[in-house]
């Protein structure tokens, strides 16, 4: 188990983060909440160096019981975060969104979450949790195996791209390729859908520059920065500093999202990391909250 006797210490430098920039807190799109006995799987898959990881070291940070990790946020002052969880196989998706739309229920500041899956019924349990409201779903190309643009999805993107319910889609090729990640997929369903409110994880990391350019062509992708920019990330997966004029560029369009717990720095590390790009106040004070305030409708500053 971890250590947090140096909490105190770490909320107060997150809060003192986002208390410079004038922000009442923080938005994080992009942090894991499932059922125990999944989430344990998940860390047993990370402590064992599968493919997940790269092979490389992970080191869970936060490797708490439920309800400390989301005390553990709020004393960070992330005012609203999401419960990302994804299926590895058919039959999963309807069991999680059930689990996530009760967890949502016992913890207001949760968007409520809901994934999906290419498998006979997804059309309609996406519909289900679209009206039970779900205000943003998941999707993980490289854990589930399938293709993003294969038929079997077609329907269920339809209809999130008419509901304008964003998707955080793990699509990029890091920390390891599966067969069907990378931008070329991802291009298919957005020349299909082109409304579709995708939010590419990890900032499409390693394939920066490609999915920087689906947000250029489609003024409703958007890209989460989960764990780029971070000494870990860079050291992997550098990104590349020609492309800083563009992420500048689409500064309304970068929200912020840090993949905890399962994380192997702390919390405060992926919003120094944001900072020393050198983007500028205007520019974190969108990314790490007014842009997601603004997506999911939570009051602004
Ligand atoms: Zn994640």
């Amino acid at each position: 188990m971890s250590d947090h006797s140096g909490t105190r210490s770490e909320a107060d430098d997150v809060r003192r983060f986002w208390e410079g920039l004038g922000l009442p807190g923080l938005v994080d799109v992009h942090t894991h909440f499932m059922p125990e006995r999944v989430l344990h799987k998940v860390w047993a898959y990370f402590d064992a160096l599968g493919p997940l990881t790269g092979g490389v070291e992970w080191p869970i940070s936060y490797r708490e019981g439920e309800g400390e990790r989301a005390a553990l946020l709020r004393a960070f002052g992330v005012r609203a975060f999401t419960a990302m969880l994804y299926p590895h196989k058919p039959g999963m998706a309807r069991w999680l969104n059930d689990w996530a739309a009760g967890f949502a229920r016992r913890t207001p500041d949760c968007l409520h979450t809901s994934t999906l899956f290419p498998e006979p019924g997804v059309e309609g349990y996406v519909r289900d949790a679209v009206e039970a409201g779900a205000r943003v779903f998941k999707a993980h190309v490289q854990v589930g195996g399938y293709d993003p643009a294969g038929e079997a999805l077609d329907a269920a993107w339809g209809l999130l791209a008419e509901a304008g319910v964003p998707v955080v889609i793990h699509c990029g090729s890091g920390p390891a390729p599966g067969t069907y990640t990378g931008p070329e997929r991802v291009a298919r369903v957005l020349a299909r859908h082109p409304r579709l409110r995708l939010v590419v994880a990890h900032l499409g990391m390693p394939e920066y520059e490609e999915f920087l350019g689906l947000a250029e062509r489609y003024g409703e992708v958007r890209l989460d920065t989960t764990m780029a920019f971070t000494d870990f990330s860079e050291r992997m997966a550098p990104f590349p500093r020609r492309a800083l004029p563009r992420l500048a560029a689409l500064g309304d369009r970068i929200l912020l999202g840090s993949d905890f717990p399962n994380i192997p720095y702390p919390y405060v590390h992926q919003l120094h990391a944001l900072e020393r790009l050198g983007l500028g106040e205007e520019w974190l004070r969108a990314v790490c909250h007014d842009n997601a305030a603004a997506l999911f409708g939570l009051p602004g500053r």
